[in-house]
């Protein structure tokens, strides 16, 4: 049988219960439609015995379909009346299910250890700092093996973007690095209370088997960043102040064979990682 999922009516009354007003430094926009939980549910492809980490529970619209098809749980939330009410909620909507989902009060983007090992993370990210916590959560937890956000849908588009066109940057080459990612869909605003002002989308992430390269990901994430600090300039130029030297880039990407007078833009995960070997192999 179906279970029941939170809709505008059963938000609002939570929202007056707790007395909480959304606030836009939380990105706290609260889904309110059933359909697009199941989506979002169908879009993350769990299997039952899977245990989700899922990031800012809010009101628990996300968790309750999360919950139904997952075996194991664990919530983190910044904002102590939701993760306090989350247990809550879970008792009236899924009585009995409150012993399968762990709520940590904290910082997604600082937590270091959790109560379960997840295999995988299912979020309506915290718009504003989407990226930094996805990137956090898939360097910290190994575990996390694939993945299904939703993000503003112009950080969707970032996130799964291809060398060369205009939003390719730092996020797509980061995402890039733990994983395979897909966009998986544009949801409208008024899915939302409150609604947004822009769309959302939906990013499917699927954990590489093997990692890229033997250098530390610091390595090349500090090329990385490099690279599209200075975006219009060539590789060259703008790792001189990296390498020590423009006569030091130019020999990193000579080494690395990659033309020095391209820019990062056009360069996808696999040539960071050659031009990372490259600086590893000459010490520089
Ligand atoms: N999952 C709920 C839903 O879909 O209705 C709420 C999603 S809302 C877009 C983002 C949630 O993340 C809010 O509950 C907010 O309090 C929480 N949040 C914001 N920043 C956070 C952070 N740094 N760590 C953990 N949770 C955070």
């Amino acid at each position: 049988i179906e279970q029941q999922l939170l809709g505008p009516q059963e938000i609002r009354e939570l929202a007056d219960m707790l007395g909480i007003r959304p606030t836009k430094t939380l990105g706290q926009n609260f889904v309110i439609d059933p359909n697009t939980i199941r989506r979002i549910v169908a879009a993350a492809n769990i299997k039952p015995d899977e245990t989700v980490l899922e990031v800012g529970p809010g009101l628990g619209s996300l968790t309750l379909g999360i919950l139904d098809a997952a075996q194991d749980m664990v919530a983190v939330e910044i904002d102590p009346p939701l993760a306090a009410q989350l247990p809550h909620t879970i008792a009236k909507f899924r009585p009995g299910s409150e012993a399968r989902i762990d709520v940590v009060l904290n910082d997604a983007m600082k937590v270091t250890e959790l109560p379960k090992t997840p295999t995988a993370l299912v979020a309506n990210l915290p718009y504003n700092v989407a990226v930094p916590v996805l990137i956090h959560l898939f360097a910290q937890f190994d575990s996390i093996q694939h993945a299904l956000v939703m993000v503003q849908d112009e950080v969707a588009d970032r996130l799964s973007a291809q060398p060369g066109s205009k939003i390719y940057g730092v996020p797509s080459v980061k995402a890039n690095w733990f994983c395979e990612v897909q966009k998986a869909g544009v949801i409208g605003t008024n899915v939302f209370w409150p609604a947004p002002k822009i769309k959302s989308g939906l990013v499917a992430f699927q954990r590489r088997t093997q990692p890229l390269s033997y250098v530390p990901r610091e390595l090349i994430f500090a090329i990385v960043d490099a690279a599209f600090a200075q975006r219009r300039k060539t590789l060259r130029a703008a790792l001189a102040t990296w390498a020590g030297s423009s006569a030091l880039a130019g020999e990193v990407l000579d080494h690395a064979g990659i033309d020095s007078s391209l820019r990062g833009e056009k360069l996808d995960i696999h040539a960071f990682v050659k031009i990372a070997e490259s600086a590893a192999e000459l010490n520089i």
